[in-house]
């Protein structure tokens, strides 16, 4: 893949720190900001607007949520199942190891009932008993010494029974092991509720004298006639349990932990139990509402430990199993976290992907754009060069080919308006212009006049106008004919345009009449001019095979006055001059009054 906007600065990362997946960020947010057109930071939300409309971002976001759909939902739905399958495989294990903790407790108690029911039906204890009175009594009787020393030695063979005490029937201590026995107080129904097992008489509970978790059962004494004597009660020390618990413990793994009501750790399948803390109250609180179903919770032997909880009603304490969290849900947490590392890349990567490929659509459409703009605005020398050869390509292609195609076709549209100008130039010329002579015509005259005319009336500035007319022409077209007359006419013309400034105007009247118009000039001046007009008429000589023919002109001169409105008012009182010209002799200039 190709990245043209790659650019790492100077100390971006050593060599190897450099990560592909940072690089990659790095690219993706450089190719944005170019494509902003901003310096990061992204200086206006308008231009992130316009980026998030664009194509470009359309095709990103299509291209993360076609990656992050499918398989962040397949991901997730996986490990879901997965993490419901490790925490009811942990459930059953753990749930193994209350029972089998339970288990092991009730064979420590068998055991320890058994050989205190041992003890209690050796002559030692029925016949002490029988002779012995209790303690504190004023009565005389057996010693009670031989008793006590009997229960010491059996109480140092069996390292469980911390003390072994036997009380007569009414309850009261006759002897015991110890030197100052435990205080209990047997129930009224004692008896009977523990001829056949036992009877737990003193619950489990953390014993301070001893320093240690105790259980105290009492073992009916009862004579060689089954009559009930009494009893023999012995506290056991429950953290003899600990190695059937820790053995009981190896499969599954996880730990035990006995409690007493409060939460207090009594007997530890791992540790010594004083080192444990309590339990919370809250979780207890919880692990005794659901037995039998676990719970995460800040545990006794860990952190965060998944356990769950059982209750011995026999004993009357919890049994813990416990496991530490991390250790079960390590593997899940490991290959969730690569999981989420592995998909936060291939969005990445499908990111800078598909914003190369808007890229690689949107600058060739935006190159289009901007010709195309170019030309809407009268550019035709848009040039585009197609490098590619896809769609893009071709649309290039086919968008030069318009443009050429439209430069010849504006070039031709451009030479035809040029030569319909001239063209109409000539026709406008030809218009205004007598064919023959050159001159002004007829109609372009009277536009003239009208002008100056109203000139006059808006500035008061006098014009004069000159009226001549080619003395006996009809002769002359009947001597020489029409050709001759018509060159008498052009060159009589010429004379006209020779006498005139370049302000004023020639034209030709009619016939052999002709007009001049002497912009800004009084009646003695045009008078003068129309007298060299004459003269210059008159020397002009005109050679028509052998004979030299003479030419002269009349010429009537008017000036503009006030009361001139129309062009015809001007022309009458100039035709009423040349008419006493022609009258007085011809070939010469009369000025109207
Ligand atoms: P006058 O001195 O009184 O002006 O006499 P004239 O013979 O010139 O009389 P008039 O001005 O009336 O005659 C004009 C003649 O000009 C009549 C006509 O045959 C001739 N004519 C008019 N137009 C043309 C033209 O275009 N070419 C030629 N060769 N002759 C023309
Ligand atoms: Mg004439």
């Amino acid at each position: 893949m190709h990245f043209p906007c790659i650019s790492v600065p100077a100390g971006f990362a050593a060599p190897e720190k450099f990560h592909f997946q940072s690089l990659l960020f790095r690219t993706i947010i450089l190719n944005l900001g170019h494509d902003l057109s901003v310096n990061l930071p992204f200086s206006t939300g308008k231009s992130i607007l316009a980026w998030l409309k664009s194509i470009k971002s359309k095709i990103v976001v299509f291209a993360i949520t076609a990656t992050l759909i499918p398989s962040l939902g397949l991901g997730l739905l996986s490990f879901r199942q997965n993490e419901a399958q490790i925490s009811d495989n942990v459930t059953l294990e753990l749930r193994t190891l209350t029972n089998y903790a339970n288990r092991e407790m009730e064979l420590w108690i068998d055991k320890r009932v058994h050989e205190v029911h041992v003890t209690s039906t050796s002559s030692a204890v029925i016949d002490g008993l029988s002779a012995i009175e209790p303690l504190g009594t004023d009565m005389v009787g057996e010693d009670p010494r031989a008793l006590a020393h009997y229960l010491r030695s059996v109480q140092e063979k069996l390292d469980t029974i911390l003390e072994l005490t036997v009380v007569n029937a009414a309850g009261q201590v006759v002897a015991s092991s110890a030197e100052t026995p435990a205080m209990m107080t047997l129930p009224d129904d004692w008896p009977q509720s523990s001829l056949t097992e036992g009877l737990v008489a003193v619950p489990v509970h953390w014993n301070k004298q001893y320093a240690t978790a105790t259980v105290s059962i009492a073992i009916p004494v009862l004579s060689y006639d089954n009559i009930l004597m009494g009893a023999l009660v012995a506290v056991l020390d429950l953290r003899t349990l600990q190695p059937d618990l820790k053995s009981a413990t190896k499969s599954p793994p996880g730990e035990v932990l006995l409690l007493d009501p409060d939460g207090r750790t009594l007997v530890s399948s791992h540790a010594d139990a004083d080192e444990l803390m309590q339990l919370d109250a809250s979780s207890l609180q919880r692990l005794l509402a659901q037995p039998g179903e676990s719970l995460v919770f800040d545990g006794l032997t860990h952190r965060e430990v998944i356990g769950l909880a059982d209750v011995s009603a026999e004993l009357g304490i919890t049994i813990l199993a416990e496991r530490d969290y991390a250790a079960v849900y390590g593997a899940w947490i490991e290959l969730r976290n690569m999981f989420l590392a592995l998909v936060s890349a291939l969005v990445l990567v499908m990111a800078a992907v598909a914003f190369q490929m808007g890229r690689s659509i949107v600058v060739p459409l935006q190159r289009l754009i901007r010709a195309a703009d170019r030309i809407a605005s009268g550019d035709l020398e848009v040039r585009l060069s197609a490098t590619r050869h896809d769609e893009l390509g071709h649309l290039t292609q086919v968008f030069d080919q318009m443009a050429d195609r439209l430069r010849r076709s504006h070039a031709d549209i451009m030479a035809a308006n040029e030569a319909m100008q001239q063209q109409n130039q000539v026709l406008e010329t030809l218009s205004i212009t007598d064919s023959l002579t050159g001159l002004h015509n007829r109609s372009k005259l009277d536009a003239i006049l009208n002008d100056e005319l109203a000139r006059f009336r808006r500035t008061q500035r006098q014009f004069a106008l000159l009226m001549l007319d080619i003395d006996h022409f009809k002769t002359l077209n009947d001597t020489y004919g029409h050709v001759v007359g018509d060159e008498i006419l052009a060159a009589v013309a010429r004379i006209l345009l020779q006498s005139i400034r370049s302000i004023d105007y020639a034209a030709r009247y009619g016939g052999d009449e002709f007009i001049i118009i002497l912009v800004e000039t009084s009646a003695e001046l045009a008078l003068k001019t129309a007298e060299r007009i004459r003269s210059h008429v008159e020397s002009m000589c005109y050679s028509v095979s052998d004979s030299t023919i003479t030419v002269t002109v009349s010429i009537g001169v008017v000036q503009c006055q006030p009361d001139d409105i129309t062009p015809t008012a001007v022309f009458t009182r100039a035709d009423h001059a040349l008419y006493e010209a022609k009258r007085a002799g011809r070939n010469r200039a009369c000025r109207a009054p």
